[in-house]
């Protein structure tokens, strides 16, 4: 059967690169793959062309889409070379094989196949760099072609097994060993969620009402909204994990308290509030933070932007907040970015789709002070120029003297990027840190201070979070061999 379908899609493969596909005077079947591969051609965007406050940038796949979606899947790899897409996935999910129990209509074993590797297989599903990772090395773009749309039949298998009250399989043994993780963010739930598969007793322990960390957070409504992230926790909270919400470690002496009482702990602390750079006027009303902006969407209480939106920022967040301003109504949104476009940190992708949505760009040029009375009017800035390096590798960002000017705008959201913890570091005795983001080994994800392990943006400053959950795994690994003995 197996051998068969391989074989019809290779067929397929070359009908539909070749594009030879009349209706008329064909048998049936012939027919059908013609109707098939228009049906391919019709549901070959990859984004949404709704750009209301919550429409879904990524819309979920229809029964009929996916299954023609999976079955335009070569099934690459074997036993001597993983697929690209899975080398591609920092999750190491096997894709071919959850893509082509969809193409039998295997959705459950489609998403054990996905929850294996990845326990947040349905969120990630919505936030993934999905063109930077495993589409963006799919084998049909070498033939022109699109990618197989990877992420929204990862979406369609997980949201249908989760519909259908899928749940993971629970530890057939367990051990008395104490855990504690903190921070619900994603690495920390991977982590959790790896040990107790593994028998370990877990406590997990987060200062935010619900969890998710900034995928609850941080992430625009239209990659994310709250769903399926407590169903995809109470999973977790289903395999024995213990969560002690709205408790945070925030004193030297509540960490070595929880320290004292498990066997290890895992650091997913993420990072803290927005950079803040103390410009004059900013507790003007109209200057927001990003992660508060954020916030407030995804709670509901929306914000009034007026007309003309400032976004001061470079990165995947300030793209975020700058589409997100647009569906709330803004007439003009503007990027300000002190260097070049080569040096955004946002990706690629994202900033084509920023221009297409109608998102302004205006480089080298930083604020220097937001002006108004009662609320905010207009922000005054300066142009720059690229000079030496720094210690990003990127050219310093060089004011130049004399070049002052004011932009009118009802709304500024400052996106420079977040804060690194560095105090609550500090109670940590001997882990090394660089410039307050976590060292580790990274085969283990085990700190300087052998009884702690880290995973996350804690790290790396501010990654993917399929890249959290990576670590988290990583971690989990490395504290199960630790707890054994063999680290
Ligand atoms: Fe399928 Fe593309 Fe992955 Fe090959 S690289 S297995 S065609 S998704």
């Amino acid at each position: 059967m197996q051998a068969v379908r391989s074989v019809v899609k290779r067929m397929w493969f070359v009908l539909e690169s070749k594009q030879k596909i009349p209706h008329e005077n064909k048998g049936m079947e012939t027919m059908n793959l013609g109707l098939v591969s228009n049906h391919i051609r019709e549901t070959s965007f990859t984004h949404s062309q709704n750009n209301s406050l919550f429409a879904d940038l990524k819309p979920p796949l229809t029964d009929a889409d996916a299954f023609v979606e999976a079955y335009r899947c070569l099934e690459c790899g074997g036993p001597y070379a993983e697929a690209p897409c899975t080398v591609s996935c920092p999750a190491n999910v096997d894709i071919p094989g959850f893509v082509s129990a969809i193409a039998r209509g295997d959705n459950f074993s489609a998403a054990e196949t996905i929850y294996a590797e990845n326990i947040l297989g349905s969120s990630c599903a919505r936030v993934c760099p999905v063109e930077m990772l495993c589409e963006g090395s799919c084998v049909l773009e070498e033939e022109g072609r699109r990618p197989v749309d990877i992420g929204r039949l990862q979406r369609y298998a997980t949201d249908i097994a989760l519909k259908n009250g899928y749940r993971h399989k629970k530890a057939t043994k367990t051990n008395s060993k104490n855990i504690s993780v903190i921070g619900a963010g994603p690495a920390g739930l991977s982590c959790a969620a790896e040990l107790a598969r593994k028998g370990y007793k877990v406590t997990v322990y987060d200062e935010r009402k619900d969890f998710g960390g900034l995928v609850r957070y941080a992430i625009a409504p239209y990659r994310i909204v709250n769903n399926p992230l407590p169903e995809e926790t109470a999973m977790i909270a289903d395999l024995g994990v213990q969560f002690n919400m709205q408790t945070p470690i925030d004193t030297k002496e509540k960490l070595k308290k929880i320290t004292e009482e498990s066997d290890a702990v895992f650091l997913g602390i993420g990072l803290g509030q927005d950079v803040d750079v103390n410009y004059p006027g900013e507790d003007l009303p109209g200057v927001w933070q990003s992660l508060d902006f954020i916030e407030a969407i995804k709670t509901g209480n929306l914000p009034k932007v007026g007309h003309k939106v400032a976004v001061i920022g470079g990165g995947n967040t300030a793209i975020d907040v700058a589409r997100e301003a647009a569906r709330l109504g803004a007439k003009e949104v503007t990027m300000i970015y002190r260097r070049t476009e080569a040096e955004m940190p946002a990706y690629p992708h994202e900033i084509v789709e920023a221009r297409e949505e109608g998102i302004h760009f205006q480089f080298l040029t930083n604020p220097i002070r937001f002006i108004g009375d009662a609320r905010l009017e207009a922000m005054e800035c300066h142009y720059m120029r690229l000079g030496e390096p720094d210690s990003s590798g990127r050219p310093h960002p060089e004011k130049v003297s004399g070049t002052e000017f004011k932009i009118p705008v009802d709304t500024v959201i400052k996106a420079i990027g977040q804060q690194k913890r560095k105090t609550f570091l500090s109670w940590i005795d001997n882990l090394e840190d660089d410039w307050g983001l976590i060292k580790i080994d990274q085969k283990t994800g085990q700190t300087t201070n052998q009884k702690y392990f880290a995973g996350g943006d804690a790290l790396n400053g501010g990654a993917t979070v399929v890249e959290a959950i990576r670590d988290g795994k990583t971690a989990a690994n490395g504290i199960d061999q630790y707890l054994k003995g063999n680290a």
